[in-house]
């Protein structure tokens, strides 16, 4: 590596490290961004299909123009291609002992009525928080996984088969 003085050293190269790297130029200083992997993107990773056929996203996969409008003018800004999301035909859920179950939008998976009552209220969970992500408290789940959080509040877990 060359040796340099700049202004800023950034370390990650996901969307806040490159947000910032762009901001520090715009602003007139020199930066460099460290990243400790072979890409930049951080936790949205887009992926080859085997097949040829199109990406699929591995992390973050949906945006839109109601809460999310900074990420938006930026996709806007850069001219970045967006998919709409796909509302017919089958879903699929890959289970964690690899076996597949499909089953149409807009419904459930064939689990037990127990398991169904979970997931719809773990999903209704989440979604109140991310309308409501400025909330006393909000911050705290940034420290917790998900699997952590639903077990904190007594989630039940899917016997192993
Ligand atoms: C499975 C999944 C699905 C998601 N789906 C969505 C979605 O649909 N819509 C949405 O809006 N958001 C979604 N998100 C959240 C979104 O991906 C993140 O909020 C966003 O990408 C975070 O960006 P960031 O730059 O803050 O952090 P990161 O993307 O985590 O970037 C941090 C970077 O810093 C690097 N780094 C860390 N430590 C060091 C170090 N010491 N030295 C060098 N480099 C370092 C890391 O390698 C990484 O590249 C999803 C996340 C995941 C995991």
């Amino acid at each position: 590596m060359e040796n340099k003085i700049y202004d800023v050293i950034v370390v990650g190269a996901g969307l806040s490290g490159l947000q910032a790297a762009h901001d520090i130029q715009q602003a007139g200083f020199s930066c460099i961004v460290l990243e400790a992997r072979d890409r930049v993107g951080g936790k949205t990773w887009s992926v080859p299909l085997a097949n040829g056929n199109g990406f699929v996203d591995i992390g973050a996969a949906w945006t839109n123009d109601t809460n999310q409008t900074h990420m938006y003018s930026l996709v806007q800004k850069f001219g970045i291609e967006l998919v709409q999301q796909n509302t017919e035909g089958d879903c699929v859920f890959l289970d964690e002992d690899g076996t597949t179950h499909k089953f149409p939008y807009g419904t459930s998976p064939k689990f037990t009525t127990e398991e169904v009552e979970d997931l719809e209220r773990i999903r209704d969970e989440i979604h109140d928080l991310s309308v409501t992500y400025k909330a006393k408290g909000v911050a705290n789940y940034d420290r917790l996984s998900l699997e952590q959080s639903s077990s904190a509040k007594g989630d039940r877990r899917r016997p192993s088969k």
